[in-house]
């Protein structure tokens, strides 16, 4: 029986009431005990001589205790222990709060580790309550977990332990040999015994690095064999160029990088053996709408049908009347199919789509519901991809006979996530904005400036332009919710300083249609600021719009804020952007910094990766890639590793079901099917 069927009450101490603690930490299970790995180290044999102690330093020092402990009463009915250690160079005192068994726990005249910070003030030099343990016993180098209210790190250290001894004496490693040789790896039961207890620091480097490759090869696999899937099949092959014809009829010239992303396009649909599958980045602005207007032509007028799906209804709608309007003067039918639709309406809509009265249907997440199937799906598009998970992309591939593929991205994706996310995609950057555009100023400023912020989008709205005001996020936790707090912020200005200004909502919370409605009333200027919640993030396009305003700044991404930037400066006028944070932090100061320095999103990326880390980079897990248990995608050089692995497993048996293999094709399966999971 593999220890993932065994529940971790079989560990002793732990029954329901402390399994409902593991659980909410992941751990159901010992298997699931023994892949929780510590996300740090503490290392007892890196002493300090005491005479070389810092202040305000963590050290571990080993001393031999020379006096009795002695416990006091202090303020609180609470009691304070102390003691003194020494060796060789000097000595120290330790103190200790609330704890009776100090005494009973260090012996006079007994040698013992002792872990902690060291203060100094009128005394001399202290420990305050430091970990220790005896010099003989134990590890050297002990894990630290994350934990959960009610669970401490010796709790876990002992399940970690029982968990391990269950281990039977020899277990498959899903690694085959000749990979663990090439790569230099240690074996699985070497790697999980010492990444929980390394014996030293070489061997927990090792086991690291075993796992870490472990999980990326994995990964790596699993995105590869739903890539390959798509590489085996035969492309339809749209012959004809259409572009040149439709690229006319723009009221605008396009930038030589638009002219490439289309010609890129094109190639791949005429020429490629097996379908496109074409990343095209541009950063917010760049025009890459255009480029997929004309890509839908193309594939339109070969004879097949394009979709385009947008993340947000405010966007599939605005996607449809920009398209409706550039095809207003050909046979080509435009159709939007959305999640708010009336079920009657929706139906209709399919039924055309399916019998192929439609020839590019532009919508949200409906497209790739099951009732909707295609007469003869040639394209399939998909925007702001990072918002998709991978297997939304391969959904609404799969509508069709091996459509062409192409997704667009506004967010600048450095390049060794790129390789993981993207894959083989083949990538166009648009690194040109369409002329004309100037640079949008941006400020930091604190809450006391304010009012002052307020006057100056007041001006802006007596001289004819429109203003977004972000409101403040909420936590859930503070209780209260999104709704009523943009709503009371609105009410405030309406109030106050925008007495005479017309004001308008915009939040998650509202019903489809409202929201429509009031996107129309902005654009149309009938509203002249409004005040949302993110939902005005992504790809809203009103040219009047000069200042974007955020409050509680410091609480959003970095790549969010220039999204959020990116909705003005997009016509004729000046625009500004105003960040607004009283949130004192260093890292605060230098996010911002970065957001009022410059307006090129590549440089924005990259800082928020460095500042951040890559975990948080897409934020919510908006990657749609699955949970990783140990590996980040930081260490770029097992990354690269694992891909040539990856490979070469794929190239020796491509769908893994050769013998060896079997293991890490079970793996894989688990790792993808907990993301379809939480997908969903
Ligand atoms: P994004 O790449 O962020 O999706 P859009 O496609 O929404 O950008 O384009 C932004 C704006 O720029 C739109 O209003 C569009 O009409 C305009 N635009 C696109 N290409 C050009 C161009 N070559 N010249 C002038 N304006 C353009
Ligand atoms: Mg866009």
């Amino acid at each position: 029986m593999s220890l993932y069927e065994v529940p971790i009450t079989k560990l002793s101490g732990i029954g329901e009431k402390r399994a409902a603690l593991f659980r909410k930490l992941g751990i159901e299970t010992v298997g699931d005990m023994i892949s929780y790995y510590p996300r740090s180290y503490e290392n007892w044999s890196d002493t300090t001589d005491i005479g070389n102690v810092q202040p305000e330093e963590k050290c571990v020092v080993r001393g031999k205790v020379m006096t009795p402990v002695n416990t006091i009463r202090i303020s609180g009915g609470r009691t304070m222990a102390k003691l003194s250690i020494s060796d060789d160079t000097g000595y120290l005192n330790l103190v200790f709060f609330n704890n009776k068994y100090i005494s009973s726990m260090l012996r006079y005249g007994e040698t013992y580790l002792f872990m902690g910070k060291v203060a100094y003030d009128k005394y001399g030099y202290q420990m305050v309550s430091p970990e220790f343990c005896k010099v003989t016993e134990g590890d050297t180098i002990t894990p630290v977990y994350h934990l959960t209210a009610g669970l401490n790190n010796h709790m876990m250290i002992r399940a970690a332990k029982e968990a391990l001894s269950m281990l039977p004496q020899t277990i498959h490693d899903p690694l085959p040999d000749d990979i663990r040789k090439r790569y230099d790896l240690c074996n699985l039961s070497y790697a999980l015994n010492n990444v929980h207890f390394p014996t030293d620091l070489n061997a927990m480097e090792k086991a690291r690095h075993r796992l870490i490759f472990e999980e990326l090869l994995v990964l790596n696999l699993g995105m590869r064999m739903m890539k390959s899937q798509s590489h085996e099949q035969t492309a339809v092959h749209l012959l004809e160029d259409h572009t040149a014809e439709f690229i006319q009829t723009l009221p605008y010239e396009l930038t030589n990088a638009q002219k490439r992303a289309i010609s890129d396009c094109v190639a791949d649909m005429r020429d490629k053996p097996s379908p496109m599958n074409r990343l095209i980045q541009g950063d917010v602005g760049s025009g890459k709408t255009a480029v997929c207007a004309a890509v839908c032509y193309h594939t339109v007028k070969n004879g097949f049908q394009a979709a385009f799906m947008a993340p947000t209804e405010i966007l599939a709608q605005q996607h449809f009347e920009t398209f409706s309007a550039m095809f207003a003067d050909t046979d080509v039918r435009v159709e939007l199919l959305t999640g708010s639709m009336t079920a009657a309406e929706k139906r209709k809509t399919r039924e055309r789509i399916e019998c192929g009265e439609s020839d590019i249907v532009i919508g949200t997440h409906a497209l790739v519901s099951e009732s909707t199937a295609f007469c003869r799906l040639g394209c399939a598009i998909t925007d702001e991809q990072h918002r998709f998970g991978v297997a939304q992309r391969a959904r609404l591939a799969s509508k069709g006979e091996h459509p062409h593929v192409l997704v667009l991205s506004a967010t600048p994706i450095p390049r060794t996530l790129g390789l993981i996310i993207y894959g083989d995609l083949d990538i166009t950057v648009i690194d040109e904005l369409p002329p004309g555009r100037t640079e949008v100023d941006t400020f930091f400023i604190r809450t006391d400036k304010r009012d002052r912020a307020l006057g100056f989008l007041k001006k802006q709205v007596e001289e004819g332009r429109q203003c977004y005001i972000v409101c403040p996020l909420v936590e859930e936790s503070e209780g209260v919710d999104e709704l009523q707090n943009a709503t009371d912020y609105a009410a405030e200005l309406m109030l106050g300083p925008f007495r005479d200004i017309s004001v308008g909502i915009l939040h998650g919370k509202m019903k489809p249609k409202d929201k429509e409605k009031v996107m129309a009333q902005f654009a149309a200027n009938e509203i002249s600021i409004l005040v949302s919640t993110t939902v005005v993030e992504v790809g809203v396009d009103v040219k009047n719009a000069t200042v974007m305003m955020i409050e509680n700044a410091d609480r959003f991404g970095l790549s969010t804020l220039h999204q959020l930037r990116g909705r003005v400066g997009r016509g004729q006028y000046k625009s500004y952007c105003i960040l607004v944070s009283d949130n004192k932090g260093e890292n605060t100061e230098q996010r911002l910094g970065v957001m009022c320095r410059t307006n090129n999103g590549f440089e924005i990326a990259d800082m928020d990766l460095k500042l951040r880390g890559p975990g948080d980079f897409f934020g919510n897990r908006q990657h749609g890639l699955p949970q990783l248990d140990i590996a980040d995608f930081s260490d770029t050089e097992t990354l690269a590793q694992s891909q040539e692995a990856a490979q070469t497993l794929l190239r020796f048996s491509p769908d893994l079901s050769d013998g060896s293999l079997r293991a890490l094709r079970a793996k894989m399966r688990r790792l993808f099917a907990e993301t379809e999971n939480t997908m969903n």
